[in-house]
């Protein structure tokens, strides 16, 4: 049996990473609105990932014979007034999301669940990924952001983006 702590953060953490498909949606959403069809591809395949993350932590239960529970999905909550505010939305939400892997595995650590060390290293080198692409998007958006004819080739660039399954497989 799990111990009750890391059961119940791993279980919110199925909330959690359906929450960041929704939000990712949101800002793909707003994107497409834009006309900045790359970017709106960009985050809809990151959505497509935060689900893939989901569905993992929702097997690691599963096959450790723990309950799942499902929770409500929150609304996306952020302001999306900007180009750059989205992806600085981005970037907060992956830092977040890192932050509550770290408390997932300090929990495990303390009671010395190593095979659940070893599924959540796999989300901690991750999550260096996740964090790296946002402020990669950041750079690039300062960068060339003002310029209409940059900004054009960003949007191309962010457009071959195309969905992979994760390398992790439960
Ligand atoms: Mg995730």
């Amino acid at each position: 049996m799990m111990d009750k702590k890391v059961r119940d953060l791993i279980n919110q953490q199925i909330n959690k990473e359906f929450y960041s498909a929704y939000l990712y949606l949101d800002f793909s959403n707003y994107f497409e609105e834009r006309g900045l069809d790359g970017f709106a591809n960009w985050y809809y395949i990151q959505a497509q990932e935060e689900r893939d993350h989901a569905m993992l932590f929702y097997q690691y239960l599963q096959n450790n014979n723990e309950r799942v529970t499902l929770e409500a999905i929150a609304k996306p909550d952020r302001v999306l007034d900007s180009d750059m505010s989205v992806l600085k939305a981005g970037l907060e939400h992956e830092e977040y999301v890192t932050s509550l892997i770290n408390d997932i595995y300090a929990a495990a650590y303390e009671v010395k669940d190593f095979r659940a060390m070893q599924f959540l290293d796999w989300f901690v080198k991750e999550q260096g990924e996740e964090e790296e692409n946002a402020n990669d998007l950041i750079t690039k958006m300062e960068l060339f952001g003002s310029d209409p004819k940059s900004l054009y080739m960003l949007n191309s660039e962010l457009k071959a983006r195309v969905y992979a399954a994760p390398s992790l497989v439960l």
